[in-house]
């Protein structure tokens, strides 16, 4: 059973299939408000309706196992667990306004299987619900208030931790609408990373209720045999489609607040090398104006893959810079808690406890 549990919103429905809609929006505020901790605060319900929901919904779909912090303080990692007990990650990042971003699971671990990212190694256990992604906000907003002396600002979301956000794209949608609705996040202040599943990406193009989010597509190489290596669910025809998409998605969704990135992790003799860095401008330019956001390697315990040398990070850079391409390259953070990108994987020792 890979499908997401029942999230609270149909719960709700199922026990009080009467209540009219302005209901349900109370409560999800509520969720949002911090200086509530649980129904028996949600006042605005009537006290039967808050008894039958204290025993029948959680007030959080996900609770912390165990929490980490980098030796520099700038990134934190939590291990949640669902109410069915099933484990996933989620990071607190210090961003460069001194405000926070997070790095949002979407599923528990994933089906996709890159061969060199950890959570590919697990395959895919669950889609997570909209409430445990939309949670992994709240669970941050309480952290901090814990922590006073830290800035309190949650300013981005990144669809960056475990899974394939497309492949669980309705509570992904659903959890995004909530965090617009109900906390000053703005569209573009989200952004949702993709392996690229482009029939999910063509369907965006049509579906008034997409939110205008930050699209980040996977892409790490400019060729599809050379990809389909790296990223196995390659579709035929991937750069060909992918570049049309990008044409679409401008059209359709066109401001320069509404820009898609590709991803392009550097891994040293995989997709690397100067060649590589001039088919990767020839694509580029096939596409609509396309930001490249390159990532060195994180390790990966029991990978062989290795990081490019910075001379050849910087090599690389360079290509796509002379040739006009606009190109940043993604920090890393957390390394030393195994909180980067591509690092989520849980370990469970034999004893039963996690290791984020
Ligand atoms: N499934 C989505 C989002 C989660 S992965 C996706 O693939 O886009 C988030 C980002 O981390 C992706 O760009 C992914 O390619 C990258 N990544 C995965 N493993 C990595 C590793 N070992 N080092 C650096 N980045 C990695
Ligand atoms: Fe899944 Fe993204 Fe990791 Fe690929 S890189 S296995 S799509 S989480």
């Amino acid at each position: 059973m890979t499908e997401a549990p029942l999230n609270r919103h149909d719960h709700f429905v199922k026990l009080f299939p009467k209540e009219p809609a302005f209901r349900l929006k109370q409560i999800e505020k509520a969720y949002f408000t911090e200086s509530m901790k649980g129904w028996e605060d949600v006042t605005t319900l009537g006290k039967e309706m808050r008894e039958v929901l204290i025993k029948e919904i959680p007030w959080m779909s996900c609770t912390p196992v165990t929490t980490l912090s980098s030796k520099a303080g700038d990134t934190h990692k939590v291990v949640l667990s669902g109410n069915d007990e099933q484990y996933f990650e989620s990071v607190l990042m210090r961003n460069n306004r001194d405000q926070w971003t997070i790095c949002v699971s979407s599923q528990i671990g994933c089906a996709m299987g890159c061969t060199f990212c950890a959570t590919g190694t697990m395959g895919l256990k669950r889609s997570l619900s909209s409430d445990e992604i939309a949670d992994q906000y709240r669970f941050w907003k309480q952290f901090l208030s814990q922590r006073p002396e830290l800035p309190q600002r949650i300013s981005n979301v990144v669809f960056m931790g475990m899974g394939e956000p497309l492949v669980n794209v309705d509570n992904v949608k659903k959890a995004i609408h909530t965090w617009l609705d109900y906390t000053d996040l703005g569209p573009t202040k989200v952004t949702v990373s993709t392996v690229g599943v482009l029939p999910v990406l063509e369907g965006i193009l049509t579906d008034p209720d997409w939110p205008p989010v930050r699209i980040a597509i996977s892409l790490h190489s400019p060729e599809e045999e050379s990809r389909r290596k790296i990223v196995p669910t390659t579709a035929p025809n991937f750069h060909t489609r992918l570049a049309q998409w990008t044409k679409d998605y401008e059209l359709e969704h066109g401001n320069r607040n509404h820009h898609i990135t590709f991803e392009y992790t550097l891994i040293s003799g995989v997709n690397d090398n100067e060649e590589e860095a001039k088919r990767l401008v020839k694509f580029v330019k096939t596409t609509s104006a396309v930001k490249v956001n390159v990532i060195p390697l994180n390790l990966v315990a029991g990978k062989e893959f290795v990081a490019s040398p910075r001379e050849g990070i910087e090599k690389f850079k360079k290509v796509l810079l002379d040739s006009g391409v606009d190109v940043t390259e993604r920090k890393t953070m957390g390394s030393d808690i195994a909180a980067a990108c591509g690092q989520l994987a849980l370990t469970i020792k034999s004893d039963g406890k996690v290791v984020g």
